[in-house]
């Protein structure tokens, strides 16, 4: 073979190669152009872009600007403001420090650099083409600095068939910008696409404020603000900051999880494990709560020089991090959980800070027979507000069984003196009445059920049926049923099967809803799917892409009270589908933990139950029934 003498690399063809690393695509662009401008200590930027930010792309700030001397530098690799010995490498507390932005994209693109530094009386520009540099000179430019990118890659053919299409590539530099604007929101963004303003956001925010540009405020109103730090013994604190969201309120996408470490946004396993951990037993599998979340670490602490597009970041100490990240979010993700000591034998509800008292019986022997004593979640939508832990529990079995019962409607069809005939009948019931020691037994003789060699013991906790199979002898089990699943299964069976259906319960006064744009969006996806399931709707539009949502007609399962609740989660849940719609419906329409049902309802309920298809699971995918039999009885009294 052939050999080719050892060469130096042309300086354009280096920075060719560094730009492979750096410029994947406009938003790698967009990314290290804002940057440029927080460093440079701007306190707007305005961001225009065409044709996907791959026609023409620019970024305009107020900073500090460049000097004219300086210009031709920082198209020149390796040359920057931000760092000059190799100590400073490893204190970095800019965007930037490689030098190697600007000339990488200078060398795959049409750059023209202006700028005005603050100093000087003139502005100057500079132009370069694919890595040549074709003009200099004065120009006007009142303050700051404009970053003018246009035709990227079009001298690499190669590289432009790995870009997707115009739209995509549009949607990721907005995405870019939005997670970059919510690490500043001290800082005024504007962002047009094609002619069109997309977004505009004021400076001097705070960061809740900020994220209701993007997320709904059924999102946003109810996230819970977080702050913990961590004092190292070597001095340098570690410090996480932000908002999460309840776990009442997951979603099943993990798009509305946002981290940042010393201002960058990351997208790091470690923080997310974290995350999943202080979560853990309030989610189900495939939900992902909502947060965002801003660690501040010493730089020494840790190294962002691990990718070049700084996506990944690097901690000297992982385990600190995640100790940090899961206790700061412990409160809010223990919020929901229903804390009474029955459930706490149960399950490993070990995360919370007021669970400490129940850490001696996790591995009790409860431990190795629960299967699925209901997580409590569905409670979760009472118990908001009040306080996690032991407190809760010894205030509930104080406080004195609510005299209520509530017919429950047990399909669409079947109207009866339930549904919404008596105002509402099935309105949630009060928070007090959730979730009290009450009578155990409510019912006094035992019924038996038309399948399953079941029987019908009684109420427990105001959420569990307790049912006795196989009467007498070594082969009888004992059967919890959680009557919420057991009802949405119930539900969502009859629904799907009068799914076309289309019943609708008018109603006598209009329900009104205001709606965020994003979710004045979501509404028109959804239109038909809402429409079918028996909503009738009217959407009046209002500025700025929101709207009024008027709700004259419901599902005839649906209590007229839960409505709103419903149609405010459908529609700020962005990933949600028709199924989705269904099963959040049946949810709704379904009785609730905490709910007292007369012996007749329970047996009506346990006899729908036993005669739906699936009955093992709620739709959601949580245990309905739950059961023990001698074996297992045996083992948690140590019989054995
Ligand atoms: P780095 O940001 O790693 O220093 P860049 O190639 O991105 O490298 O930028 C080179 C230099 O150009 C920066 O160090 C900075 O001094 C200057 N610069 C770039 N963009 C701006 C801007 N928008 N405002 C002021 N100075 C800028
Ligand atoms: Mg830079």
């Amino acid at each position: 073979m052939q050999r080719r003498p050892i060469i130096l690399l042309p300086e354009t063809l280096r920075n060719q190669i560094a730009a492979g690393e750096v410029v994947e695509r406009p938003a790698s662009v967009l990314k290290e152009l804002v940057e440029n401008s927080l460093d440079a200590g701007a306190a707007r930027i305005d961001v225009t872009l065409e044709g996907g930010g791959v026609t023409r792309l620019v970024v305009q700030d107020d900073g500090a600007g460049i000097p004219a001397g300086e210009l031709e530098l920082a198209v020149t690799r390796h040359a920057t403001s931000k760092l000059s010995t190799a100590a400073d490498l490893f204190r970095v507390s800019s965007y930037g420090f490689r030098g190697e932005a600007l000339p990488s994209i200078a060398s795959v693109a049409h750059l023209t650099l202006t700028s005005r530094f603050h100093e000087a009386e003139e502005a100057h520009r500079l132009e370069v083409e694919f890595g040549t540099l074709v003009e200099q000179g004065p120009a006007a430019l009142a303050t700051g600095t404009r970053v003018e990118m246009r035709r990227l890659f079009a001298a690499t053919p190669a590289r432009l068939k790995f870009l997707k299409s115009e739209a995509t590539e549009a949607k990721r530099c907005q995405e870019t910008l939005m997670r970059m604007s919510l690490a500043r929101p001290d800082v005024a963004f504007s962002l047009t696409l094609g002619g069109r303003e997309v977004f505009r956001l004021p400076g001097g925010q705070d960061l809740r404020a900020r994220l209701a540009q993007f997320w709904p405020p059924a999102v946003t109103t109810d996230l819970v603000e977080i702050s913990r730090t961590h004092t190292h013994p070597d001095g340098g604190d570690m410090t996480v900051t932000g908002l999460a969201g309840r776990p009442s309120r997951a979603q099943n996408r993990p798009d509305r999880l946002l981290f940042y470490v010393n201002g960058r946004p990351v997208q790091d396993k470690l923080i997310m494990r974290a995350v999943r951990d202080a979560y853990k037993g309030r989610l189900l599998s495939g939900e992902y709560p909502q947060a965002a979340l801003f660690l501040s670490l010493p730089p020494e602490e840790v190294d962002v020089n691990v990718h070049p597009a700084k996506l990944e970041v690097r901690f000297r100490e992982e385990g600190a991090i995640i100790a940090l990240v899961r206790h700061a979010l412990a409160s809010v993700a223990a919020e929901d959980a229903v804390a009474d000591p029955v459930q706490g034998y149960g399950h490993g509800y070990g995360q919370g800070p007021g669970d400490e008292g129940l850490a001696s019986a996790h591995g009790g022997p409860y431990g190795g027979v629960s299967s699925g004593v209901s997580s409590g979640r569905q409670a979760g939508a009472w118990s908001q507000g009040e306080k996690p832990g032991l407190w809760r529990a010894a205030q509930e079995f104080r406080s004195p069984p609510a005299e209520r019962h509530v017919p429950l409607p047990l399909s669409p069809g079947q109207s009866g003196p339930s549904d919404h005939s008596n105002g509402g009948s099935f309105a949630p019931p009060l928070p007090d009445a959730g979730h009290r020691a009450g009578p155990l037994f409510a019912a006094s003789d035992p019924a038996t059920l038309s399948q399953g060699g079941l029987e019908y013991l009684g109420q427990i906790a105001g959420t569990y049926l307790v049912l006795r199979q196989g009467a007498g002898g070594d082969e009888g089990r004992l059967v919890l049923v959680d009557q919420h699943a057991a009802h949405e299964r119930v539900i969502l069976e009859n629904m799907r099967r009068a799914r076309t259906g289309g019943d609708s319960q008018p109603l006598a006064v209009p329900l009104e809803l205001a709606l965020h744009s994003s979710e004045a969006e979501r509404a028109q996806e959804m239109w038909q799917g809402l429409r079918d399931a028996g909503f009738q709707l009217e959407l009046s539009a209002e500025g700025k892409g929101g709207g009024r949502l008027f709700v004259r007609g419901v599902p005839p399962s649906l209590p007229t009270g839960r409505a709103t609740e419903f149609l405010r989660e459908m529609l700020s849940d962005r990933s949600a589908g028709l199924e989705t719609l269904w099963i959040l419906l049946s949810c709704k329409s379904a009785i609730k933990a905490g709910t007292e049902l007369a012996r007749d309802e329970a047996l009506a309920l346990l006899e729908a139950w036993l005669a739906t298809a699936d009955r093992d699971h709620c739709p959601h995918g949580r245990p309905i029934a739950v059961s023990w039999g001698a074996q297992d009885l045996e083992r948690i009294f140590k019989r054995k």
